[in-house]
């Protein structure tokens, strides 16, 4: 069974005529940076939700969903962190300062205050991010609060990374640097990524996986050269 498994899901929201989701089916391997391309409204922030368990009792379900071989019904020990970065950095943020923002997830983690400290100091380094610690979050540029927000989510330790548009809000040179950061997570971490983008040309080279959404269902999906082949 793969890591992620979608079989034939179909999901409404209340009230709608047309479901959002439509008899979709998707498997994602560990590991795997899959990006999902389609317009808006094609779907894909409503997938991502599924994936989250957020919007399930909020419409109609039906077809099966599995992580790590968990369907998403049950809670086990097996069951799989998701870490989700949404378009607009502001809506995450909580704290003043950066340090502050960094240590707040964790203060419910019941580590110890040096393990808390290394944490962060090891995320900060990743970053490259040690001078921005005191700095006050409404001082950042954009590019800068979802760096932040991104690290507050990993610091989460998530086994899964599900990303809403994460760039839309960027500068094409502030949006490079958070899609490098994501593929270095990818290649030195193996971390899972799935990644919704309605600019193919921006994350087309850090695809393993490309699946093209239209109306609620893939239309193509398979590699970047496969899927360019294809369209
Ligand atoms: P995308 O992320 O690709 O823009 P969405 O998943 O947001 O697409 O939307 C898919 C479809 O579901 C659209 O027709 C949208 O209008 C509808 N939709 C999204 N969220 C809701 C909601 N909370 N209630 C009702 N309809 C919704
Ligand atoms: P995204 O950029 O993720 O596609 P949208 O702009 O489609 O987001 O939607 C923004 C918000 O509005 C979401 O919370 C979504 O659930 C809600 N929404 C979208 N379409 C509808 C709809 N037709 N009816 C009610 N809520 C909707």
């Amino acid at each position: 069974m793969a890591y992620i498994e979608l079989n034939h899901v179909t999901f409404s929201y209340p009230d709608c005529t047309q479901p959002a989701i439509k008899n979709l089916s998707l498997t994602i391997e560990k590991g795997q940076f899959v990006v999902l391309f389609g317009s808006s409204g094609s779907g894909k922030s409503t997938l991502l939700r599924l994936l989250k368990k957020e919007i399930q009792p909020h419409g109609k379900l039906s077809g099966d969903i599995f992580i790590n071989g968990v369907h998403f019904g049950e809670t086990t020990d097996k069951s799989k962190k998701i870490g989700f970065v949404f378009q607009d950095p502001e809506n995450q943020v909580v704290a003043d300062d950066v340090l502050h923002e960094l240590v707040f997830g964790l203060e419910n983690s019941g580590l110890s205050t040096n393990e808390m400290r290394s944490r962060v100091a090891e995320m900060v380094h990743f970053f490259g991010a040690e001078s921005l610690l005191p700095r006050k979050i409404h001082e950042l540029s954009g590019g800068k609060k979802q760096q932040i927000n991104l690290a507050s989510v990993l610091l989460m330790q998530p086994d899964i990374l599900i990303l809403d548009e994460p760039t839309a809000q960027l500068d094409p040179v502030s949006s490079r640097e958070l899609l490098d950061m994501l593929k270095r997570l990818n290649e030195e971490f193996g971390m899972t990524i799935i990644l919704a983008e309605h600019r193919l040309e921006e994350v087309f080279t850090l695809a393993d996986k490309i699946v093209m959404v239209e109306k609620g269902k893939i239309l193509v999906e398979g590699d970047p050269r496969g899927v360019l082949t294809q369209v």
